[in-house]
């Protein structure tokens, strides 16, 4: 486990267990250095606790290098809570994880993750005021939806030379709360939508609200469009997929849309400008980070229409050092905590 927590740089690893609600849960908290770290709760099926805690340790890096990339004061950090294999009271396991939360006393704020949503972020308000996404606070999938909007006019004033979004054509894999709101928004700028989701009431929802072209999931890939947007699961660029998209710009919300960092090069090798996952889609976290701050909604949509700016200056410094998006955006937020964490040092 240590060689795990040195391989990915996390800072603490904690665990609980609560014998009167059968809560088990970890936080993995990877930097504090900027600050606390910030990062979803996930509920959902593990095959064994290792694979849980494999998953905490890795998502809660992502956090820190998408806190670090948006500018926020915080690290990284991720829980999750392993679905109990009997019967189990809901509400009780999540307050319960709420005292879990206060125990670190700060160091670590949790928000709405996969298979977790407002009323158990309310649960575990009652035990902790280090938690977001509450009643009173809402749902971040529609500042998730802005920023990556403001992402795909940026990725299409560098490729294009214009942000005028009419009549561009775009594929968006995945129309639940990001993809949904996403395609209203391009709707209204005049782009010209092709949707696939499995689901197929909310295809067919888009086909009528959007005047969207909807074709079967896996023919997404194969679509000629100017953009792609994978807007559902993570791992969707491959070896395999990689070869088949047909499209001038990859900018979408999915997190971990790259299979591995090589899909980075091979996008860039085949001319396909890559929108990073991790900074196209960190308007959910900008939301969540400055609502519990305190901040305005208005210097809240400022924050996240930043992502326009962060990634066209992205493009361009990938491109004056011929070097893939994703590699870029990984040297810098590297260099971030880097010197966060020297600061603190020296502070010491
Ligand atoms: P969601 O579960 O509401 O929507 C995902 C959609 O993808 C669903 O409609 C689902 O049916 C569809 N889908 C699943 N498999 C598919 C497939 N093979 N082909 C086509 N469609 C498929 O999730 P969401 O909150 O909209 O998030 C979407 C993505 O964005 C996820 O990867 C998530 O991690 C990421 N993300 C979300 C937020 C946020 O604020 N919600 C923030 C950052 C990143």
């Amino acid at each position: 486990m240590f060689r795990q927590m040195e391989s990915a740089g996390l800072q603490d690893l904690h665990f609980w267990q609560d014998p009167d609600t059968g809560l088990q849960a970890i936080i993995a908290i990877h930097d504090t250095f900027r600050g606390p770290a910030i990062g979803g709760c996930r509920f959902i099926n593990y095959p064994d606790s290792a694979a849980a805690i494999t998953d905490a340790i890795r998502l809660a890096r992502g956090m820190s290098y998408k806190a670090a990339l948006a500018g926020l004061p915080h690290g990284g950090g991720k829980s999750v809570i392993i679905k109990p294999a009997g019967l189990y009271d809901r509400n009780q396991l999540m307050q319960s994880f709420g005292h879990f939360v206060d125990s670190l006393g700060g160091r670590y704020i949790t928000a709405m993750d996969s298979g977790t949503q407002i009323s158990d972020m309310d649960n575990i308000a009652l035990n902790t005021r280090f938690v977001t996404c509450t009643r009173d606070m809402g749902d971040p999938s529609p500042s998730t939806a802005q920023g990556v909007f403001a992402g795909i006019r940026a990725s299409v004033q560098f490729r294009f030379g214009t942000h005028d979004l009419h009549n561009v054509h775009i594929a968006i894999q995945g129309l639940g709360h990001v993809g949904y709101a996403l395609a209203k928004l391009l709707h209204h700028a005049g782009a010209r939508l092709t949707v696939t989701d499995i689901d197929a009431q909310k295809v067919a929802r888009a086909t009528a609200e959007f005047n969207a072209t909807a074709v079967e999931a896996d023919a997404i890939y194969d679509t000629a469009a100017d953009i792609f947007c994978p807007c559902g699961l993570g791992a969707i660029i491959n070896a395999d997929t990689v070869k088949r998209l047909n499209c001038a710009i990859v900018a979408g919300s999915a997190n971990n849309q790259l299979a591995d960092d090589g899909q980075g090069d091979s996008l860039a090798r085949r001319g396909i400008l890559y929108a990073p996952d991790y900074l196209i889609n960190a308007g959910g976290l900008i939301f969540v980070a400055l609502q519990h701050a305190r901040h305005h909604e208005q210097a809240i949509r400022l924050k996240v229409e930043s992502i326009y700016d962060a990634l066209l200056e992205l493009y361009k410094h990938a491109e004056a050092d011929h070097r893939p998006t994703n590699y870029i955006a990984d040297l810098r937020a590297e260099a971030i905590i880097r010197q966060a964490s020297m600061a603190t040092h020296q502070a010491a």
